[in-house]
């Protein structure tokens, strides 16, 4: 290991609350002040500069991620017998929020781009296939207009799993009102990431959007008054006014992801052991996860690790391969480039606020990575 150099970190969230150290601890401390913790006005305030962000008419913010899917679904009357397409190739919370509604996921390959295969769904459609649930999977939008066709022609609803892809556009349009719903998290290492767990559900559905706020709070309008069966999945007011800081320079944080991703891009094209990460037209991907394949993974895991740099495999284990999953009985084989992908990716360091010279540090150490891979 060289000492002489410091490391580059994979994320490092401090630089971000540095920068907005002073308004994020006034708006802390006003909710101290107000002890307003739950449900507080920067709740519903965030909630409405969101939806605007994203285009949508509703947004309904959440304790995380998962609770999100798991809401949306539910408020789609999705529940047992009924069947769940979405890609093999996600963080696992996309399967457990259909596996929590008593549905069963139905795994479908992946394509160049990561995302799931559109050419794979058709035939995964049965008379149990209430809806697909495609992921915006490392920032990458998936393909929405093949995914709104077969919706259409076969009547079901349409789940996005943004939680990777705050901003990101797909034909000029930011996701969150392609499908019936759109579901975000505001995980501290996301795009848009909160001081803890966040999430919220976007949707231009009334419909949607009511249930799903009933169902996050106990199945009630009034105190102590439930219209259904609910739970406590709601956003913490602190964590809403964070987030309500951070918003409005998303877009600026994004643009600072795609500019590192462009220069690794560059140099990457040159590098015959490693490819980087594909955009189909039409969408621009706002890289919460740079991920490149190679061949000989483990030759740059042994060089990042010399030189200190830090780096991620999203996803070691394909859902289909997890002890959770082994009930849908889907051997190795199952789906080949799923499975390929997980031996070959590797996740750069990603952040807005990742130097030139970090930056170029990942690139001599692939280089070198390239280099001895070639030698072999
Ligand atoms: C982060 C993530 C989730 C879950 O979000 P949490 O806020 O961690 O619950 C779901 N799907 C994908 C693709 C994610 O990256």
């Amino acid at each position: 290991m060289d000492d002489s150099e410091p490391s580059v970190p994979f994320l490092d969230l401090s630089l971000q609350y540095q920068e907005l150290k002073a308004e994020i601890d006034t708006a802390v401390a006003s909710i101290f002040a107000s002890t307003s913790f739950i449900m507080g006005p920067a709740v519903e305030e965030f909630e409405q500069a969101f939806a605007r962000y994203c285009g949508a008419k509703h947004c309904v913010s959440l304790h995380s991620g998962t609770a999100a899917l798991h809401l949306a679904l539910l408020a789609m009357n999705i529940g047992p017998g009924d069947e769940v397409i979405t890609a093999a190739n996600s963080f696992i919370a996309t399967a457990e929020a259909i596996s929590f509604c008593g549905a069963t996921p139905r795994l479908v390959d992946v394509d160049e781009t990561a995302n799931i295969d559109v050419r794979q769904i058709e035939s995964a459609i049965n008379q149990r296939t209430k809806a697909i649930l495609p992921v915006h999977l490392y920032g990458q939008p998936a393909d929405m207009d093949g995914i709104v066709a077969l919706a259409k022609a076969h009547g079901l609803f349409i789940l996005e799993d943004a939680c990777q892809a705050h901003g990101a556009m797909y034909k000029g349009r930011r996701v969150g009102t392609f499908g019936n719903a759109t579901c975000f998290s505001f995980y501290p290492g996301k795009n848009l990431g909160a001081a803890g767990d966040g999430g919220a559900v976007v949707t231009n559905d009334a419909a949607i959007a009511e249930k799903v706020r009933l169902l996050r709070n106990h199945g009630s309008v009034k105190k102590y008054h439930h219209e259904m069966i609910g739970h406590n999945f709601r956003l913490d007011t602190i964590q809403a006014a964070i987030l309500k800081i951070k918003l409005p320079h998303l877009d600026e944080w994004n643009e600072r992801r795609s500019k590192i991703a462009s220069r690794y891009d560059q140099h990457i094209g040159n590098l015959s052991a490693i490819t980087g990460p594909v955009t189909a037209p039409g969408r621009e991907p706002v890289f919460h996860l740079y991920v490149i394949e190679a061949q000989r993974r483990e030759v740059i895991e042994k060089v990042f690790r010399e030189e200190n740099i830090s780096y991620g495999i999203h996803y070691p284990v394909p859902i289909h391969r997890q002890p959770a999953y082994a009930f849908l009985g889907q051997p190795v084989g199952t789906f080949p480039r799923t499975e390929m992908l997980a031996g070959r990716i590797l996740s750069l360091p990603m952040y807005p606020e990742l130097t030139v010279a970090q930056q170029d540090r990942v690139l001599r150490a692939l280089e070198k990575a390239a280099s001895l891979v070639a030698a072999i």
